[in-house]
């Protein structure tokens, strides 16, 4: 069920029979949007189970639609992959994470890190550790307070240009996580080529982990797996005390779900979590 928001995929469904139809006009909303800025970030905390407290969050992109209302990224990421306009969404974001940043410096605000998706589309693009580059001496922050989420397959192709692009992000100090971790097909021979940070584990594993004994059991291993190699373990879609009682069984105390908070926009965030 959907509680953010319309579902504006849907509202094009209703409206129209042909598929070809609902594209296109979502594209030329898309396109619209971006020349009018119809976007926001809103912002979900990850937090220490162990001490309570926030230590990063993640910006999630929103679409304020003139006539539906707010849409959710599922609704429109894949047709902006599609189409190529991801890049200029991604650029949006990491701009706006910036701006964020910089206002709460300003206003003497103890910043934390802010993890941003990252489109392979984009990772694989040349020049993206250079245009990061650009991007923070532009607001004179440190690369340690963008994190970057990327997934897998960002990581299957061109071996030279990735090794080459994590390196340069690492001198900048810049984070990389791999989302939904567990999720892609390829093999786990990225964790031995490349020095990753961390993982992110799908949330379609951490839910019913008290009832789904398969769940709990890969969950287990991915921790184990990620501890031993020295990376960092977030937890995604944790929403019950008994999801996070057994990663803190595993270990695994950097949580991020509802059962902490759920995305929301910058004014709230910061009145509830810095
Ligand atoms: P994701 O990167 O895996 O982001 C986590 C999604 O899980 C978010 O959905 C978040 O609201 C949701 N979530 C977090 N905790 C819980 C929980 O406890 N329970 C449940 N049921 N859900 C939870 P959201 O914001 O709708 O984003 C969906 C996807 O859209 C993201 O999945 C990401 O792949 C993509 N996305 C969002 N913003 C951006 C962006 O700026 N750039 C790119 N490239 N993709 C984005
Ligand atoms: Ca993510
Ligand atoms: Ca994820
Ligand atoms: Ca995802």
């Amino acid at each position: 069920a959907k509680e953010h928001g319309r579902n504006m995929y849907q509202v094009y469904t209703t409206s129209m029979d042909d598929k070809q139809f609902q594209r296109f006009f979502m594209e030329r909303d898309l396109r619209k949007a971006i020349m009018n800025d119809e976007f926001i970030a809103h912002f979900q905390p990850r937090v220490d189970a162990i001490t309570g407290k926030t230590i990063g969050a993640e910006a999630l992109i929103r679409w304020m639609h003139p006539t539906y209302g707010m849409v959710s990224p599922g609704e429109f990421i894949p047709l902006a992959e599609e189409t190529g306009l991801i890049i200029s969404l991604g650029k949006w974001m990491k701009r706006q994470v910036c701006e964020q940043l910089v206002t709460w410096r300003a206003a003497n605000i103890p910043l934390i890190p802010i993890s941003v998706n990252i489109s392979s589309q984009r990772f694989l693009q040349s020049g993206f550790a250079q245009d990061l580059r650009d991007l923070l001496s532009e607001y004179k922050l440190d690369g340690h307070w963008i994190e970057l989420e990327i997934t897998e397959n960002s990581l299957m192709k061109n071996e030279e240009y990735i090794y080459q692009t994590l390196l340069e992000l690492k001198e900048m100090g810049v984070k990389i996580y791999i989302d939904d971790f567990g999720t892609g097909n390829s093999s786990f021979h990225y964790l031995k080529a490349f020095k990753l940070d961390g993982i992110k584990i799908d949330m379609s594993f951490i839910q019913h982990i008290s009832c789904q004994s398969e769940n709990a059991a890969i969950t287990a291993a991915m921790i184990k797996m990620a501890q031993q190699l020295n990376m960092d373990v977030i937890a995604e879609g944790v929403e019950t005390k008994e999801e996070l009682a057994f990663l803190l069984e595993q270990n695994c105390h950097h949580i991020q779900g509802f059962y902490y908070g759920r995305p929301c926009a910058a004014m709230e965030f910061e009145k509830m979590y810095l």
